[in-house]
């Protein structure tokens, strides 16, 4: 497999007509190929997961036992999709690309079924698939590396693969039995529980699992994982959703990818990616407020005007950049009820293995390194947060009109004592895997 020096900017009309047809699972298999999927709790790649491996969750696979399409109210696109029944699984969801990979290729099993089993029962359950998926590839780590034991696991041989023990495992955290209690509110209270302290198989952001999105390939995922008030998330940006939401068509004075890009050059830290993604996280947090699907908008802003549609439904006659702006005052107000509640920005760290720290030194992903740090320092500056806590400065209070959000010692006050201590039991002294 070889890491192309040259890539393409994502046009998302393509992607609507892959996520028409199979849904979400439409690329499986070419995001383990070309790098998107982790592999092996982040640790491996295509190699650990080959082709013979990775055709059992093929988009071929699962649209052969879907029994039906179905739309979310008036979406033309219609993503989702039940699957037949199939022995004990009884008619389901169709599983998620996220709850595919999170069940294969991170924990290398190879089961289709199994990962049709084990998302109807996290799905009845009201689990998360990418956290629970993020939690068990760490226990089997732990197990593999002797740090767990048959003793902890309730005697469940927890190795890379075992698809046997993995759902059981599942039943037993849906429970909350046994080893599964110890599991069932994510990986980073796990290793609290443990007394594991070796933090490198916790592949969080600020304690969230990361979802099925290699920021090696995008460092764009890795710096919205750790921006963003709630940590972690892959549907806040990235940019490739940049290219996809073609900002740049209705707001002319931000940056217009190349058709072709230099890999390399999109992991330098530059205050034009700044604006890129300060850009993303404003438009984001606008459509998100009018409810409207992430997909949708990969269409384009060009395809779908989005402001336009906004002005016709509300009787407003805003322009994108006022638009932009409201999502601007929005995350800054998301931002700021997190530093209300004690979480320091700077505390909110994604594991360095996820980064390339150490780098892959084989796969699509080889070599590839993200510099968060200095992403991070030029998105705060961007968006008007002080660079180096994160934490929105009194001038940007002003600007957006959160007048009320200035002076407030419970506010301000807090830079002086940020902790974790009260953040839901979490240990103080228990670092993020990126301290
Ligand atoms: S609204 Fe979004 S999630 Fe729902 S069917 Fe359409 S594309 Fe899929």
């Amino acid at each position: 497999m070889t890491n192309p020096k040259i890539s393409m900017r994502m046009n998302g009309v393509l992607y609507l007509a892959i996520l028409r047809r199979w849904g979400t699972v439409g690329l499986n298999q070419t995001s383990v190929e070309w790098g998107d999927a982790p592999i092996k709790n982040w640790s491996g790649t295509a190699v650990d997961f080959p082709g013979r491996d990775s055709k059992k969750i093929s988009p071929a696979v699962v649209l052969d036992g879907e029994a039906q399409k179905y739309h979310c109210l008036a979406c033309p696109l219609g993503c989702g999709g039940t699957m037949k029944a199939n022995g004990a699984i009884p008619v389901s969801h169709k599983p998620e690309y996220e709850t595919t990979l999170a069940f294969s290729g991170l924990l290398l099993s190879k089961d289709w079924e199994a990962v049709m089993l084990i998302n109807d029962l996290l799905n009845r359950a009201g689990m998360d698939s990418i956290s629970a998926g993020g939690t068990v590839a760490a226990a089997i780590e732990w197990f593999e590396k002797g740090l767990i034991t048959k003793t902890e696991t309730d005697g469940l041989d927890l190795t890379w693969g075992n698809t046997e023990a993995i759902i059981v495992l599942v039943r037993k955290m849906i429970a909350r039995e046994g080893f599964g209690d110890l599991l069932a509110d994510g990986s980073k209270q796990a290793a609290f529980r443990l007394d594991i302290r070796g933090q490198e198989a916790l592949v969080t952001a600020g304690g969230s699992e990361l979802a099925m999105h290699d920021p090696r390939l995008d460092p764009g995922f890795g710096l919205h994982a750790s921006v963003e008030p709630t940590p972690g998330r892959h549907t806040t940006g990235a940019f490739i959703y940049y290219d996809m939401f073609r900002l740049w068509t209705r707001v002319p004075e931000l940056p217009k990818p190349t058709l072709l890009y230099s890999k390399q050059e999109a992991f330098k830290p530059s205050s034009e990616s700044a604006i890129k993604s300060v850009a993303m996280s404003c438009y984001t947090n606008f459509f998100n407020a009018l409810g409207i699907c992430l997909f949708g908008t990969f269409l384009g802003l060009d395809v779908l005007p989005l402001f336009d549609w906004a002005n016709a439904a509300t009787g407003f006659d805003l322009t994108p950049q006022e638009y932009l702006r409201i999502g601007w005052r929005i995350q800054t107000v998301r931002q700021m009820f997190n530093i209300k509640q004690g979480i320091a920005p700077v505390k909110i760290r994604v594991n360095p293995r996820a980064l390339g720290f150490p780098p892959q030194e084989s796969g699509p992903n080889s070599g590839a390194q993200v510099q968060l740090d200095e992403m991070r320092w030029n998105y705060w500056a961007e968006i008007g947060w002080d660079p180096e806590t994160g934490i929105p400065t009194r001038e940007t209070l002003l600007a957006l009109g959160l007048t009320h959000l200035i002076d407030r010692e419970e506010v301000y006050g807090i830079q002086d004592h940020l902790d974790l201590s009260g953040l839901s039991g979490v240990r103080s002294d228990l670092p993020d895997p990126g301290d």
